[in-house]
């Protein structure tokens, strides 16, 4: 495959340090914000950001049904923080209205290490990555519980913090931040696999 096409969807959120870590990962990158530019991408990334307002807007602008299709369809995800809980199947402590595009079976818990000021980066082991990542993490959240066909990718302190089921990648923490590149890399293999 040549370099594969991998959106950021680009309702709120960091977008843009994805698209430079995707571009490093040798992707092509560029941001989704309407339905119809769903159409072609290999895969698709969900920045971190605000997941009540993400999925607020994604209803809004009319995307939130058809990803959800797409997810179905297997197109290949990878969401950090905001973006791991419009991944989860549940969440544990939804603000009203907030729904999630689903894809991976587990439950996730809002904000779980605590307030914007209680933000940490810490060293993080990934299952497939060679040495620890550095994990920006920033209200973010862990997940609580996985079903049986996800495969817990990092923990950290006790919580699962990375997990994967089939084309679904998702991190609490934020590579994108840190100009390390390598959970990009490992995304970028998981479109290449399923492409
Ligand atoms: N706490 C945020 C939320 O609920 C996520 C924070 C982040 O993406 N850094 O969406």
């Amino acid at each position: 495959m040549t370099a594969p096409l991998i959106g950021v969807l680009a309702l709120q959120g960091d977008v843009r340090e994805h698209l430079i870590a995707l571009a490093a990962a040798d992707a092509t990158a560029r941001p989704v914000r309407r339905p119809e530019e769903l159409a072609g991408l290999d895969g698709l990334v969900i920045p971190g950001g605000e997941s009540t307002t993400m999925s607020k807007l994604a209803t809004l602008f009319g995307v939130m049904e058809p990803l959800r299709e797409r997810v179905r369809a297997g197109l290949p995800v990878y969401g950090t923080c905001a973006g791991l809980i419009m991944l989860a199947d549940k969440i544990l402590d939804p603000r009203s209205g907030q729904e999630t595009v689903g894809g991976i079976d587990m439950i996730v818990r809002r904000n779980a290490f605590g307030r914007q000021n209680e933000s940490f980066e810490a060293a993080v082991d990934v299952a497939g990555i060679e040495g620890p990542v550095d994990g920006v993490f920033i209200r973010a959240p862990w997940v609580e519980s996985v079903g049986a066909d996800v495969e817990i990718v990092a923990e950290y302190g006790g919580h699962i913090v990375a997990v994967r089921q089939g084309n679904a990648l998702a991190t609490s923490f934020h590579p994108e931040l840190t100009g390390d590149h390598r959970v990009h890399g490992l995304f970028v293999a998981m479109v290449r696999a399923a492409g």
